[in-house]
């Protein structure tokens, strides 16, 4: 068993990963990179699409593999095509999924239930790269690219074995993967992106008992937060954030990721306890509304007494957003004037001129992200900021990682006991060595290792 990876090493996302096995080839994520495409490209200076994939593969911003992308990129590399039999989904964030869409017709990508429901969302409410869907329909032609999956499914190809696990993160539909080459008699674990902090650390805590049951030796484990120690969790994020609304006497304001679903549950109790109403965008309400079709989520339902939709004012609105608007069982406010103090209203970066029609007075602003650590995210931050001081916010700020902390990592590691570590979604990955007593491999880009005993 051969391990390359082309993405997901030295950097925090861009998750790409082949595995090569004697009959066998699986790719695990294949998710954009944002740390190498914002070398060469950002602002006004972006990849043109208009050239198909050259622009991506001059800087090696997408891995050079015969056979991976979809022939009408016509794009050939030196050396035999070669046949990639899945590509396997962890969950919807786009460091993990953004590539999957250049996909060839040939490979099939497995993902779960909610990751399909999420990109489903995600496709119909914005445009994907290249104008190409993540989820293509079934056509006379050719089914859909789409198998999904969903904790107790195994896959079977060619002499794999692969089992994926539900695991806690900061969206729904997160799944760890174990991958066993039956002839090689080898099991390896990738955890994908994982926590014990959220709503639901039983996930994780079930990807730890099968990992261990089934003798993980290798490990590939993530380690974002490798460098940090916080206690922060989801349900704290939820109290802080329901008393400090005690205290509010005109709106409260909240900045959180849409598809943050465990987020959108603190905000949710939040408004219930507080006797408010949670008011979400369009957006927001377009991936409620598919969710609910997934009963395992148990998420409020979108025709919720404690949940309305803000429909910002507009000269046209897109047809999915003129179904929302006239769905029955949604209650859209259309008038900024709505009575403030009974309201949550979430409002994230690029929907601030809301406020200017909205006029919010002794409002609290709750900022519920990490603290900026990019370049352009430090600038748009303090661009946040002047509008926090122009409208004279109570500023909060209330956030839980996705990521699990560092005891919390070496606890995970620890408990599965794999021979063999190795780092990935790290900045920081060679830190693993101050914490657990387990040889690593550092990996670099591009590079094969070698995975047989
Ligand atoms: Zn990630
Ligand atoms: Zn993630």
């Amino acid at each position: 068993m051969k391990l390359t990876p082309y993405g997901g090493i030295d950097e925090i996302g861009g998750n790409c990963f082949l595995f090569e096995a004697e009959n066998a080839n699986v790719l695990f994520d294949f998710g954009r990179s944002f740390k190498n495409e914002g070398i060469y490209y950002a602002g006004f200076l972006l990849p043109r699409t208009s050239q198909g994939l050259t622009d991506f593969l001059e800087f090696n911003i997408i891995p050079k593999i015969n056979g991976l992308y979809a022939d009408d990129f016509d794009v050939n590399f030196p050396g035999d095509r070669k046949r990639i039999q899945g590509c396997f989904l962890s969950h919807a964030h786009m460091d993990h999924y953004g590539n999957i869409n250049l996909l060839s017709e040939d490979i099939p990508v497995y993902m779960g239930e909610t990751a399909k429901i999420i990109l489903t969302s995600v496709q119909e409410t914005s445009r994907p790269r290249f104008g190409r869907p993540y989820i293509r329909p079934p056509s006379e032609k050719r089914p859909s690219n789409v198998r999904t999956f969903r904790t107790g499914d195994t896959i079977q190809i060619s002499g794999l074995t692969i089992t994926p696990v539900h695991v806690d993160h900061s969206i729904p539909g997160a799944y760890a993967f174990i991958l066993e080459d039956r002839k090689e008699d080898l099991v390896i674990g990738y955890s994908g992106d994982v926590r014990l902090h959220g709503w639901r650390q039983d996930l994780t805590a079930d990807f730890i008992r099968i990992a261990k049951e089934k003798g993980v030796q290798i490990l590939l484990m993530e380690g974002t937060n490798i460098d940090e120690d916080f206690d922060q969790n989801e349900p704290q994020v939820q109290q802080d954030v329901s008393e400090s609304i005690q205290n509010t006497k005109g709106l409260a304001i909240a900045n959180y990721t849409l598809r943050d679903i465990d987020r959108f549950r603190s905000f949710y109790i939040a408004a219930v306890e507080n006797s408010r109403k949670l008011l979400i965008n369009l957006k927001q309400a377009h991936l409620l509304k598919l969710l609910q079709r997934d009963i395992n989520l148990d998420i409020p339902s979108i025709d919720d007494p404690s949940i309305e939709v803000y429909q910002r004012p507009k000269g046209r609105y897109y047809r999915w957003e003129q179904e929302i608007i006239q769905d029955p069982e949604i209650h859209i406010i259309n008038d900024p004037g709505f009575e403030h103090q009974k309201y949550i209203f979430h409002c994230d970066f690029w929907n601030l001129t809301d406020l200017i029609d909205i006029q919010p007075k002794n409002a609290t602003y709750f900022y519920s992200h990490g603290d900026p650590f990019s370049e352009e995210g430090i600038i748009d931050y303090n661009r946040m900021m002047e509008w926090v001081k122009a409208f004279k916010f109570d500023f909060r700020q209330f956030h839980a990682s996705g990521h699990a902390p560092r005891k919390d990592l070496q606890h995970i590691v620890e408990e599965i006991a794999p021979e063999i570590l190795i780092p990935i979604h790290s900045e920081n990955p060679e830190k693993y060595k101050e914490i657990v007593d387990i040889p690593l491999i550092l990996p670099s880009r591009g590079h094969s290792i070698n995975l047989s005993q």
